[in-house]
């Protein structure tokens, strides 16, 4: 048997002022051939529980590509192609029995809004009926012709997401169960006509909580994986917007009522899928009045983990201005800033420009760097080890690095864009997170994953950025309408 195993994956925000060239994947981790294997074997990825199962069933593994990219802007056409071509001459060429995808679901690029879409469809057109099985990030945005052109299909059901190992191993023993004919698996899908909000998506809280838990009780029956989607509000494509998809084993009834139970429910908690926000000022002050840290300080309208450009000062302005202390940043992409703290030196006084290199024109914003006066208190390569419960054994190269010290708040400038889901942001740079009255964090839900557990108190601050959750400041053209929140009839079909 031969099963080709591959990764693509980008969460494409269309709001995103930051480029997506091949490079930006380069930069995060592509591997080609032989190097996937090496990569991922072992890691808490679906690709690492697809090789383990791979491997485990005595199968040649044909591995083209394994690529993922943080998130940003509109993938180019280039890259789209680099990612896809070899995949596609795999599929050609070489003969296989089935295939194995670990995919995000919200890749949209230059020529194709639908990027996981046209892929599994490239597939399908070179080898009709070809058997594949996919795994999505619970921010995918599914579309009718993903479905249409796979096997059988599964999404995350956490997020900070720390079970993709989990799915990707459901998900491919359902296709080489499959293969055996010890199954059949078949799916419905389906979506709302609603434009969920990220920042009410995390799996420990509701709307989600009890939605995962549906999802699972069904899978504790004869349904073979089943999911909700939160979906990604931030790429501006016809099918963003929450969906479920079920795999039943040959019952075509038994997945569409499933599906339908899952879509009506949350259809039902729509609101609670709408985050309200607070004046920053405000946020702020009640972080003032709290008298015990770590205090969590979400900085949730610029993180880079959706696409954000990790340089908007507005939060850390306001804290500075506040006066707050004992306060570590993690963290701001800066790289020309890295370059002059490298020059002058560790130990050094330095005045910088820091941050706001970026323009946001999608949102009418320009780019505003702060001037910081602070020490040179480390420089280094930036690169580490996650130790998890995220992206656990997986390298982070957040490129060359410095720790810029107010005296009251310290401040880790990175060269690449990296979102903090992992406390080695800051151990990997000598500053212990459990030991700070405060953490600035560019991140909305994934920091739980690392820092939740050390948390006394979180404080969601309305920043500025493309990541927002005031949806007033985008201007969607391509999405499909009418669509809860955005329009708002008096009826609505399943009302
Ligand atoms: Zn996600």
């Amino acid at each position: 048997m031969r099963l080709l195993i591959a990764m693509m994956k980008h969460e494409t925000n269309t709001f995103s002022p930051i480029a997506t060239p091949w490079q930006r994947f380069v930069d995060w981790g592509a591997y080609l051939g032989p190097d996937v294997v090496k990569a991922y074997r072992g890691t808490a990825m679906p690709i690492g529980a697809y090789i383990d199962l791979a491997e485990r069933a005595g199968a040649d593994l044909v591995t083209p590509i394994a690529a993922e990219a943080m998130p940003s802007g509109t993938v180019s056409a280039e890259a789209y192609k680099r990612l896809t071509d070899p995949i596609l001459e795999a599929v050609a060429k070489v003969g296989i029995d089935a295939a194995l995808l670990d995919l995000h679901g919200a890749m949209v690029s230059e020529d194709e809004p639908d990027g996981e879409g046209g892929l599994l469809e490239a597939m399908r057109r070179l080898a009709p009926g070809l058997p594949i099985a996919v795994t999505c990030d619970l921010h995918a945005n599914l579309t009718e012709r993903m479905v249409r052109n796979c096997t059988a299909l599964i999404g995350y059901k956490t997020y900070p997401h720390t079970d993709m190992h989990v799915v990707g191993r459901q998900i491919g023993q359902v296709l080489l169960d499959s293969l055996e004919g010890k199954c059949r698996p078949v799916m419905a899908w389906g979506n709302r006509p609603l434009l969920a909000q990220t920042l009410r998506m995390g799996t420990a809280d509701e709307p989600m909580k009890s939605l995962v838990e549906a999802a699972r009780a069904a899978e504790a029956g004869p349904i073979l994986a089943a999911t909700v989607f939160g979906g990604f509000p931030l790429a501006d494509m016809p099918d963003a917007g929450l969906s479920a998809i079920v795999v039943a084993d040959g019952d075509r009834q038994a997945a569409a009522a499933t599906r339908d139970a899952l879509l009506d429910r949350a259809w039902g908690q729509r609101d609670d899928f709408l985050y309200r926000g607070e004046p920053l000022d405000q946020s702020i002050a009640r972080a003032r009045r709290i008298g015990q840290g770590p205090v969590l300080l979400l900085d949730h309208a610029d993180n880079c983990g959706s696409g954000g450009t990790q340089d908007v000062m507005t939060v850390i302005a306001e804290v500075l201005r506040q006066d707050l202390d004992d306060v570590a940043v993690g963290a701001v992409w800066d790289p020309v800033a890295v370059e002059v703290m490298q020059r002058a030196g560790i130990g050094s006084t330095v005045t910088l420009e820091l941050g706001g290199k970026t323009d946001m024109p999608s949102i009418g914003l320009a780019g505003k760097p702060l001037t910081i006066t602070g020490k040179v208190k480390l420089l280094s390569d930036g690169e580490w080890i996650c130790r998890g419960p995220m992206y656990t054994g997986v390298k982070v190269m957040m490129g060359p690095t410095a720790v810029l010290d107010t005296g009251k708040v310290e401040i880790v400038v990175t060269s690449r864009h990296h979102e903090p889901w992992d406390i080695g942001i800051f151990t990997s740079v000598g500053i212990d997170p459990r030991a700070k009255r405060y953490l600035v964090l560019k991140s909305r839900i994934h920091y739980r994953a690392g820092f939740a557990e050390l948390a006394r108190a979180t404080i969601t601050c309305d920043g500025d950025g493309v990541t927002t959750s005031d949806n007033s400041q985008l201007n969607f053209t391509r999405l499909r309408r009418p669509i809860y929140p955005l329009d708002r009839p008096n009826h609505w079909p399943e009302d």
